[in-house]
């Protein structure tokens, strides 16, 4: 559960127990197969990782990013699957990957304090029932022993108004999303999401975390798909 700034406590982040035990039962009658080539075995397999090449984000002067690999082929398959086939025990494969992107910058010196993540909004959440970009962040903060901090809240731009009048603290950030002020102060921070296409969102995130006083932003994803 995630506390934002207007106090309401709008997010499950986590399935619910009965779907638990569903999936639990699932992976037990259904062997696993690779989201990307079928291959038994794994959610997403080792060959199927390891086509993935690593690439740089063109997300303009203010903000550096990087993807694990570009969105087409196996990749494109597992992501597909994570974010519309209900396989979200494939963010522990497609995690890894991002953690690894973070691990990579973190050992050439790179200054990480935190991970955040773009958040999915809450009626989006209702419809998938879990947050894929969360679950990649959990599983970039757990590798890297860095904070997960929930620092930012998506808004509808047909209902600021409705969020602001109710967070003191919150500042209107863009129209994409608010944050608590302070919250990210004098953090050198990794803002984490599954797939950039324009940059847009990762780059209106990234004014969110600054404005929240974060001292830095570096974005990490699963795939390009400029
Ligand atoms: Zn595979």
């Amino acid at each position: 559960m995630l506390a934002y700034a207007d106090g309401r406590r709008r997010l499950v982040c986590r399935p619910t127990e009965p779907s638990r035990r569903v999936r639990t039962l699932s992976d037990v009658v259904l062997p696993r197969r690779c989201a990307g080539c079928r291959a038994p075995g794994d959610w997403l397999c080792s060959s199927c990782r390891d086509a993935c090449e690593p690439e740089a984000l063109a997300l303009g002067p203010s903000l550096r990013g990087r993807a694990a690999g570009t969105f087409a082929g196996p990749l494109r398959e597992a992501i597909h699957a994570f974010k519309y086939g209900g396989e979200h025990a494939l963010s522990n494969e497609l995690g890894a990957l991002v953690a690894r992107l973070v691990a990579g910058d973190l050992a050439t010196g790179t200054l990480l304090d935190a991970v955040i993540v773009v958040p999915l909004h809450r009626d989006r959440l209702r419809e998938r029932g879990y947050d894929q970009a969360l679950l990649l962040a959990e599983r970039v903060a757990s590798s890297g022993a860095l904070s997960l901090l929930p620092a930012l809240h998506r808004i509808r731009r047909t209902d600021p108004q409705v969020v602001l009048d109710r967070a003191e603290r919150a500042r209107n950030l863009g129209g994409a999303f608010v944050g608590v002020a302070d919250s990210l102060r004098g953090l050198r921070v990794a803002l984490v999401d599954d797939v950039a296409t324009t940059g847009a969102t990762l780059r209106s995130a990234a004014a969110a975390a600054r404005a929240c006083g974060a001292r830095s932003v570096r974005a990490y994803v699963i795939a390009s798909d400029a």
